[in-house]
């Protein structure tokens, strides 16, 4: 069976600025990869392309074997339109370093908001369905609650949720516990490393080596638009063979 994503020879350019140079990445379904990397070596450009949020220029992107934004005829490719192209970003969960929930809506509409209008399902469905992805973040008796009088570590925990109630194949986080202060870090890894547990497909960008080293199946260490190493957590993060990864972890460890 295929990967579930699968990145070949991936460039991608803003201007002047090459920002991906050639990244090839694999993630077997049901595993989870973590990718550590110094601020502005391209990790969220490259978890971008993966939701079809940027277009790659050279390489491509495959998720679930299926090539993102385009439809392959014979030999020649086709772009999807936009429409299409949401629907394949509804597979994909996407939480970022920074909630972004829906300000106006409750916990409980948060995380419905998407199901009923993106994907049309049934009121019936997606309200239990709600409740039982709150209660496993934690959050059953935020239902109700406004977003802003919850604690940073409740809110990502209710993105996750929102993420998970698309039912994606594949979860993409982007810094999920930057944002936060230290003592509710603990409790969004929690969630995080669960998630992982239960054989979701995950791709985790993190500064958080003890998460990394539990969590991961690989890591991945990027370094100016490329991966320059990875593999098991215990090599790459105890013996690691690039000068720049020693560097980096000499810093965050
Ligand atoms: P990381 O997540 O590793 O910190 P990013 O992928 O956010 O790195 O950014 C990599 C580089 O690309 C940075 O130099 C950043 O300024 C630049 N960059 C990212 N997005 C854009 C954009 N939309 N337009 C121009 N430059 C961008
Ligand atoms: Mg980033």
């Amino acid at each position: 069976m295929s990967a579930m994503v699968e990145l070949r020879g991936v460039h991608k350019s803003f201007g002047p600025l090459q920002v991906l140079r050639g990244v090839d990445l694999d993630v077997p379904r049901g595993q989870v990869l973590v990718i550590l990397g110094p601020s502005g070596s391209g990790k969220s450009t490259l978890l971008r392309t993966i939701n079809h949020l940027e277009k790659v220029e050279r390489g491509s992107v495959r998720v679930d074997g299926r090539l993102l934004g385009y439809r392959q005829a014979g030999d020649r490719l086709h772009e999807l339109p936009e429409r299409e192209v949401l629907r394949q970003r509804t597979q994909i969960g996407f939480v970022f370093q920074s909630f972004n929930l829906f300000p106006h809506l409750t916990v409980r509409q948060n995380v419905t908001e998407a199901p009923l209008s993106a994907q049309r399902r049934p009121r019936a469905e997606v309200e239990p369905l709600a409740e039982r992805l709150l209660a496993r973040v934690g959050l059953a008796d935020k239902a109700d609650a406004y977003p802003r009088t919850l604690s940073g570590g409740q809110q990502q925990r209710v993105a996750i949720a929102r993420a998970l109630a698309l039912e994606p194949k594949l979860l993409l986080f982007d810094e999920p516990t930057s944002a936060l202060d230290p003592e509710l870090v603990g409790e969004v890894l929690d969630v995080v490393r669960d998630l992982a547990r239960s054989g979701t497909t995950m791709i985790v960008v993190t500064h958080e080596i003890g998460f990394a080293r539990e969590a991961a199946d690989t890591v991945a260490f990027m370094d100016a638009g490329r991966i320059v190493e990875a593999g098991p957590p215990a090599q790459v993060l105890d013996a690691p063979v690039h000068e720049r990864t020693r560097a980096f972890l000499a810093k965050v460890l």
